[in-house]
């Protein structure tokens, strides 16, 4: 029932007012004056009021505006009894927000129709206002659970989707699969027909995935190219390498883009539960993983996980987060490891090697984070911080006057596949002053093995600044002996491994002879790395090797510690 509030001072209206109303079915409260109608209003959020404008205490206008200052009141119908004809007041009665102004005397028809007529108009107000608020509601879901290219839920309604599954499977001893597919050549096709080619090229696979595969899957859209494709309640694995096989089917076919038709392939893996795990977050880690073997084989076929591919755990995702600020909250420091030249007994020069100190996990090793850090990219902005660093701190250590070494840098094969690698490094040495004959470079030889010719024209530029390179870990990666020929190199540092116990190892006394002898008739120095013990320094004497770096020489020491060996130098 709808309720009405009457604000009348006169005893007689109102009553009449209150018969009236209650007749026509209203609810009705009354107001016997203006300050105890604004209580009520408050009290009781009529759907209507019907106000006099004398009031006793205070007049209709002021209940108008003090109605108005409330937000949830100035929004009810206000019907305005009048005691004034007069036009100009009437406008004001409706400027101050009144809806309506019946002058007295007014027949019971004219009132009740008045009322009617403003409660009708509220009602399809606050209908549409309810449809509007839904409305936005629905829009906001979408937008929070789909993706607006392709429509497909996005990976928040995947999750919700995959734990409403596994809670079903779990009951009805069922099985779950995640699919998912990368399209594999969405970028190429960004690159040479542009964005709105690639969004064609999306929006049809969505719609190839959704009419291949039965309606019970669900299929989502993850990140760029990569979708995900949950199925539930399948017989066998048989059903899920039908749908796998399905998928690949129906991309396969030529998508017909504007201005051209194009072949893509798909990559897929997938991940059962409860077959492979029972957790969902490693479920999605585990297709993945599964996803990404499938791409290393470039088979455009699909993989089942299986336990010895490499899965990111979630160690490494909070040590990417980490490894994300580390730079900027200044956690990384440069550590130097003495290298001394066998013939003179100095120390002619050092290895910078980072260290990480996190606030809360303390020490973190480089083998642990620069792998992470080449593969996130961050190696790139971190490479440059090192780079800056070590210039910085070797031409202090000159200004003060202590003995000249060369400082090796490690450059990871990220870094040297950058473009604008040699225009960085010149940058630095000029910003720093140093003078280029005092910095070396390191690198790996898989770094320089993926395209010798662009390496060879690389390193040419970087060795034309005036700086050294040297060749780090030799003999780990693929150590063609006649490629090295054509590099313009300087050093060899010989990896650990093969000086590791060399007396006791017939093999690793071949190889270390044979290496130091070709590097020497190359003209290359050689650099025996990790030298832990007399035996193994005496034997590189014995053998000519040219410079050692070792813990037997000396740990990787502080900034501090590295100035003092300098000054003792002296
Ligand atoms: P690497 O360039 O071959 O560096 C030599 C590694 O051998 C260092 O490990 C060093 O601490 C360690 N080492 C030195 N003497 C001995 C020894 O006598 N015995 C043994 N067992 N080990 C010794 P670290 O500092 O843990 O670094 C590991 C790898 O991380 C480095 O291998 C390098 O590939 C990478 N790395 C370190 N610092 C940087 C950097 O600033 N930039 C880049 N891109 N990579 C770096
Ligand atoms: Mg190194
Ligand atoms: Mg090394």
């Amino acid at each position: 029932m709808q309720k009405i509030l009457v604000i009348e001072n006169n005893a007689e209206i109102r009553e009449s007012l209150l018969l009236l109303l209650e007749a026509e079915g209203y609810t009705v409260t009354i107001a016997i004056d203006g300050h105890s109608g604004i209580q009520l209003a408050a009290e009781q959020h009529p759907d209507l009021i019907v106000c006099a404008t004398a009031l006793g205490d205070t007049e209709g206008h002021e209940v108008l505006t003090q109605l108005q200052q409330n937000a949830e009141l100035a929004v009810l119908p206000f019907i305005l009894l009048s005691d004034r004809a007069d036009p100009q007041y009437l406008r004001k009665s409706m400027e101050m927000g009144a809806d309506d102004c019946l002058i007295k005397p007014f027949t019971e028809t004219e009132l009740t129709a008045a009322i009617a007529a403003r409660l009708g108009k509220q009602h399809a107000i606050t209908e549409r206002y309810v449809n509007i608020l839904r409305h936005t509601a629905e829009r906001l879901n979408r937008l929070a659970h789909y993706d607006s290219l392709t429509d497909l839920p996005n990976h928040r309604l995947l999750y919700q989707r995959l734990t409403q599954s596994i809670q079903k499977a779990i009951q009805r001893n069922q099985h779950v699969a995640l699919i998912s597919v990368s399209l594999d050549r969405l970028r190429q096709v960004n690159n040479v027909m542009g964005y709105l080619a690639g969004d064609s090229l999306l929006q049809a696979t969505a719609q190839r995935l959704t009419a291949c595969l039965p309606k019970s899957a669900t299929v989502a859209r993850l990140t760029g190219n990569q979708f995900a494709v949950l199925l539930t309640a399948f017989q066998d694995r048989q059903a899920v390498v039908a749908a796998s096989e399905e998928i690949i089917d129906c991309l396969s076919r030529p998508f017909s883009l504007p201005g051209q038709e194009v072949f893509v392939t798909a990559s897929i893996g997938i991940a059962l539960y409860p077959e492979d795990t029972q957790d969902i977050n490693v479920l999605l880690r585990q297709a993945d993983a599964a996803l990404d073997w499938a791409k290393q084989q470039k088979s455009h076929y699909y993989q089942f996980y299986r336990t010895d591919m490499p899965v990111v755990s979630s160690d490494e995702i909070v040590l990417e987060t980490w490894l994300r600020y580390a730079l900027e909250r200044q956690e990384f420091e440069v550590y130097y490891q003495p290298q001394k030249q066998l013939k003179s007994g100095k120390i002619t020069g050092a290895e910078a090697l980072i260290r990480w100190c996190h606030p809360e996990k303390g020490y973190i090793s480089p083998s642990q984070f620069i792998p992470l850090a080449e593969e996130t990219g961050l190696i790139v902005p971190i490479g440059e911080w090192i780079l800056r660093t070590v210039c910085q701190q070797t031409r202090a250590w000159q200004q003060e006057g202590l003995p000249l070494i060369r400082i090796a840098v490690n450059l990871s094969s990220v870094q040297f596949n950058q473009p604008h690698l040699t225009h960085m490094v010149a940058q630095i040495l000029t910003e720093t002053a140093l003078d280029p004959a005092y910095l070396e470079l390191e690198l790996t030889e898989t770094a320089l093995m993926k395209d010798t010719e662009t390496a060879i024209c690389l390193l040419k530029e970087l060795k034309d600044l005036g700086l050294c390179i040297a060749i780090d870990d030799f003999g780990t990666g693929y150590s063609s002996l006649s490629y090295l020929k054509q590099l313009p190199i300087d050093m060899l540092k010989i990896d650990n491994c093969f000086v590791r116990g060399v007396t006791a190892d017939v093999k690793n006394i071949a190889i270390l002879t044979a290496v130091i002898q070709m590097a020497h008739n190359l003209q290359l120095g050689v650099i025996a790395e990790g030298v832990e013990t007399p035996h193994e320094l005496d034997f590189l004497i014995a053998n000519n090797c040219d410079v050692v770096q070792g813990n037997f020489v000396s740990p990787p020491l502080s900034k501090s510690d590295m100035q003092n060996l300098l000054r003792s130098q002296l």
